[in-house]
């Protein structure tokens, strides 16, 4: 017998992988966590029905998640992740051994916990000394921070439930609290095609704080319409523009200095939608 697993992405829209093995399945007071190994993607780590991270294509959110802001700053010291639970955003950010310290604050802890177990590829980087965890949630702990990190990421998931003040106007005048004067943040923000009404609301809602606030985007397969932007508030360096050489650009897999700035050039369909 076939078994297949179906996300419902949009009301008129899902997307369907083979199964191979289930591999865990719990029920935390904050979410359905279910660990998959597929056909196709290999394993997938999905919360509440929707895919958050397979092996397939993950590097590809992760390393533009964490190397365009990094690569923006000219000397990151402190930085904080919210959500990220699977690992894989600390995973990049600590290729940047210039960094002092990594703060990553997930509302879940048995998201780390599964992670650790079934997805060591995303979770290795949880012994490293500079990574400090807190089980706490990012809204809230993002309030009480004044001016301590140079870098802010945002890996959430989609934008219901307790991840949707992680998209509110409010949330993003607390990173820019957080930030020092030279501070960037950067968060995913979903899909152009069918996400439009988020991104120009995110849009705004940035660009009402921060100076310099831009949308980039990349290719990731397993999200909805696989088109996916980020959205990133600066307030000093353009991240278009001011770019560190990369020094480990041979050991990824996607990120490199072209695709850095390429990626900030929009379809003409996307660029209507921040007017
Ligand atoms: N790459 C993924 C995506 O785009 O779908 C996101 C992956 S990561 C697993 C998202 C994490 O954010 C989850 O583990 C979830 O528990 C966590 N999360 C959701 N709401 C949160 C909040 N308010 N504070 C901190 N973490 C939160």
């Amino acid at each position: 017998m076939e078994l297949w697993f179906t996300e419902l992405q949009k009301p008129g829209m899902k997307i369907s992988c083979k199964v191979l093995q289930t591999l865990h399945r719990e029920q935390t007071p904050f979410q359905e966590i279910v660990l998959l190994d597929t056909v196709q993607f290999g394993r997938m780590l999905v919360l509440d029905g929707a895919v958050q991270v397979t092996l397939l294509d993950e590097f590809v959110y992760h390393e533009m998640l964490a190397h365009v802001p990094l690569h923006a700053h000219p000397a990151p010291k402190d930085v904080l992740i919210i959500g990220g639970g699977d690992g894989g955003t600390a995973r990049e950010v600590l290729r940047h051994t210039e960094l002092e310290s990594v703060t990553l604050v997930e509302i879940d802890r048995r998201v780390v916990d599964v992670c650790r177990r079934f997805l060591p590829e995303l979770s290795c980087s949880y012994d490293n000394p500079k990574l400090q965890v807190h089980f706490e949630d990012g809204v809230e702990y993002v309030k009480n921070k004044k001016a301590c990190y140079d870098v802010i990421l945002v890996d959430s998931p989609d934008p219901v439930g307790q991840a949707a003040r992680l998209f509110s106007a409010e949330f993003y005048r607390a990173i820019f609290e957080a930030l020092r004067p030279d501070g960037i943040f950067a968060a995913q923000t979903e899909s152009p095609f069918v996400d439009a009404e988020l991104i120009g609301r995110v849009y705004r809602d940035a660009n009402r704080v921060f100076p310099i606030t831009k949308l980039y985007q990349a290719v990731v397969p397993t999200y909805p319409t696989a088109l996916w932007t980020f959205t990133v508030g600066s307030k000093r360096y353009d991240p278009e523009t001011c770019l560190r050489k990369p020094l480990f650009e041979d050991d990824l897999r996607y990120y490199n200095a072209d695709l850095h700035q390429a990626s900030f050039k929009l379809p003409n369909f996307v660029k209507k939608l921040l007017r």
